[in-house]
């Protein structure tokens, strides 16, 4: 009986991979993630240095897919998949949607920033600032507690449509910065065409630090690149107490890493900024 039990069961499991490309099969699981409310806000602390510890100055949030048997999906599995389909577009309003209610519903300081990862496409429909501006203005906070992360490792395809709605939020004084700086496409042009304040230095020039005889040069370069440009710095991927020292040293002013904090759900987050947001 389990024999013809274990054979029919893979009978039906091939049939479903047959009569579906996998990447289907997921497109509806993401669909249905959507709409049960399944994909999470994660927050990770973005810190200043302050005194002998760090002080937390806002977040970047993170998408964290969390099944029903409370397993955590991470983002590189079904985004790629969700930027092609168009599912994403849904994904990053319900993101903000849940961000806005939940920080709507805890005391900010001041100047407080929750950064949130945008597609690029998002950016060149038409409208969209004015919507997100309503959205966060019916929320009840300040425009600028929410800040846009767009990356440079997928390409525009419209960029003085993304340029408009970039300019739109920065009126309102919305921080806009560049993810993943000196990985992919043009950051320089991207620099030039898109009012940028801030640019995020990806993990993998942070891990050149540290090391005997390491080669730093990327990272220097990067770093005196935004300085000379009047670009803040945040460096992502801190993972220890050397990395931190180099970059607040070479004058780098918002850290992100594992050695701060790691994503985290909203409620653990807010636990941290109620202990007063030192680390
Ligand atoms: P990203 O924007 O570059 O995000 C930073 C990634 O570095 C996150 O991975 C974060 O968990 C990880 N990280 C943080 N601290 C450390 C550290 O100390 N060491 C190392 N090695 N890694 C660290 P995660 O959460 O898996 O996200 C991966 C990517 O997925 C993100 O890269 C971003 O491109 C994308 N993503 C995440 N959430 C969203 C979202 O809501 N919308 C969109 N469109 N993309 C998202
Ligand atoms: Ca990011
Ligand atoms: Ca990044
Ligand atoms: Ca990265």
């Amino acid at each position: 009986l389990a024999l013809i039990l274990t054979m029919s069961c893979m009978l039906i499991i091939m049939f479903i991979t047959l009569s579906q490309s996998d990447s289907s099969i997921l497109q509806n699981l993401i669909i249905e993630a959507i709409d049960k409310r399944a994909l999470k806000p994660f927050y990770q602390p973005i810190v200043v240095p302050e005194g002998n510890g760090y002080r937390i100055v806002g977040a970047e949030v993170l998408l964290r897919w969390i099944t029903q048997s409370g397993n955590v999906i991470l983002p590189n599995s079904f985004i790629p998949l969700a930027e092609q389909d168009g599912l994403i577009d849904k994904i990053t309003e319900q993101l903000i949607n849940n961000v806005l209610k939940q920080l709507s519903s805890i005391e900010l300081s001041p100047h407080f920033f929750a950064s949130v990862n945008i597609p690029p496409a998002y950016l060149e429909k038409t409208k969209v600032a004015e919507k997100l501006l309503r959205k966060i203005s019916k929320s009840g906070l300040d425009y600028r507690v929410i800040s846009l992360e767009v990356t440079e490792r997928t390409p525009f395809e419209n960029i003085e449509k993304a340029a408009k709605t970039i300019e739109t939020l920065r009126d309102e004084g919305m921080s806009i910065k560049l993810d993943d700086c000196g990985m992919g496409y043009g950051a320089f042009s991207y620099l030039q065409s898109l009012n940028i304040d801030t640019i995020k230095i990806d993990h993998m020039f942070v891990k050149t630090i540290g090391f005997e005889s390491s080669n730093t040069s990327i990272l220097d370069a990067i770093i005196a690149f935004a300085q000379t440009s009047d670009l803040s710095i945040v460096a992502e991927g801190v993972e220890n107490k050397r990395q931190a020292d180099y970059l607040v040293n070479a004058g780098v002013e918002m850290l992100q890493g594992d050695f701060f904090g790691e994503p985290m759900s909203f409620g653990e987050f807010k636990l941290l900024l109620e202990r007063g947001s030192f680390i």
